[in-house]
């Protein structure tokens, strides 16, 4: 079977409509929160997400637009886009946020997978960078493979159970890993809508249960579309700005 996980899509339609049209069919799609906040299309994305995902789980911007978090410890401009994003909101798409688990294990084909925004740990809130943070988050999961978001950096982390080692490494585009028994991964797409890795392009990536493989993806996006729609909902300029950098 042939998974597309995405996420951090983060109301940029223009680039989860490239992404969707670039990964094709696929049998099961996952999504791993953050559809809301920064860009200009928030109801939209959760409509889309509603009609095409399998699985979507709740990310810390999603509860900043429901009122679910305190928001004064984001940036002024990521609170500005959160107040934006609360007064679009319609009942239809409130509802499909609030109803968002923060952690999942599911399976596909006879394989268990744990699904979650931020961190197996700390599924809302905890950035996943490090080798030494992934080491102790490979005791909050029990299954051979997690995904995560919420960095917006495309990467993986393993755990070698025999070596008890982890290891953190960027995931370029067209990377291809194969899950072999033994080793635990935790992998992140990147970003859709806002990717902070330096490449602009939109991310995701493909997990295949046959031959049990992961693929990273990039694929290119009008971004001057999204940026202009930025301006004319009065969104804050630099958040529009830094789509161009993939920053
Ligand atoms: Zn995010």
């Amino acid at each position: 079977m042939r998974v597309g996980v995405l996420g951090d899509i983060h109301s940029n339609l223009v680039a989860l409509e490239a992404v969707l049209r670039s990964l094709g069919p696929v049998d099961q799609l996952w999504c791993l929160g953050d559809v809301v906040g920064y860009g200009p299309n928030p109801n939209e994305c959760v409509a889309r997400i509603r009609e095409v995902a399998d699985l979507c789980i709740a990310g810390n911007h999603d509860w900043a637009a429901l009122g679910k978090i305190d928001i004064s410890d984001f940036n002024p401009d990521a609170a500005a886009a959160a107040r934006w994003t609360a007064a679009q909101l319609t009942e239809e798409s409130r509802a499909f946020l609030l109803a968002r688990p923060l952690m999942v294990e599911t399976s596909v084909d006879g394989h268990t997978v744990t699904v979650t925004h931020g961190s197996p740990r700390e599924p809302i809130w905890e950035y996943l960078l490090t080798a030494a943070a992934a080491a102790e988050n490979f005791e909050y999961f029990s299954t051979p493979l997690c995904f995560v978001g919420h960095t917006h950096i495309a990467s993986f982390f393993s755990w070698d159970e025999a070596r008890r080692r982890p290891t953190a490494q960027p995931a370029r585009p067209g990377l291809q890993l194969q899950l072999v028994p033994g080793v635990r991964l935790i992998a992140n797409p990147g970003s859709v809508g806002q990717p902070r890795d330096r490449d602009p392009r939109a991310a995701y990536l493909v997990y295949e249960t046959n031959g049990h493989t992961l693929t990273w993806h990039r694929v290119a996006y009008d971004i001057a579309e999204t940026q202009a729609r930025m301006r004319e909902a009065g969104l804050p300029p630099r958040l529009a700005e830094r789509l161009n950098y993939g920053l």
